[in-house]
């Protein structure tokens, strides 16, 4: 537990929050500032971060309750689609420092758009290289 993270302090009940689910290790509860309406977050109530650091059994669980949130947000919203999103550090526009991912119901018709602008390689050899760096890296484990 990490005393002055929010997500902590929801977990242990000395922060108000939006509640959808909880068990014994994975809280769901509404975030505030929601990019939909029904914009869940789903956190492992011990404090990790960032996901790398998580243990897999952990976030096992994490994403089993991801995907049950995913499915009620169709069933119970009557969301067209579904956005997962989950941010790693500063860089990569991660805010409370604590592992979370959000999930996001879609409609046809709720405007939001990512800002996604696609780069490119400037050519094979650099995309191969590029994915052989990776590649040796998730084989070290
Ligand atoms: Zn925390």
């Amino acid at each position: 537990v990490n005393v002055d993270c929010v997500f902590c302090k929801i977990a242990e009940g000395r922060m108000p929050a939006t509640r959808v689910y909880e068990d014994a290790d994975v809280l769901a509860f509404l975030d505030i500032g929601p990019i939909v309406k029904g914009h869940v977050l789903v956190v492992p109530r011990a404090h990790y971060d960032p996901i790398t650091s998580v243990p897999p059994e952990t976030l096992a669980r994490m994403m089993r309750v991801v995907q049950r949130v995913a499915a009620a947000l169709v069933e119970g919203l009557g969301a067209d689609g579904v956005n997962l999103f989950q941010a790693n550090g500063a860089a990569a526009g991660q805010v409370v420092p604590h592992v979370h991912v959000h999930v996001i119901p879609r409609y046809n018709d709720d405007g939001h758009h990512w800002n996604w602008t696609s780069s490119t390689y400037a050519d094979a050899e650099e995309m191969q290289r590029v994915a052989d760096r990776v590649a040796a890296a998730v084989r070290r484990g």
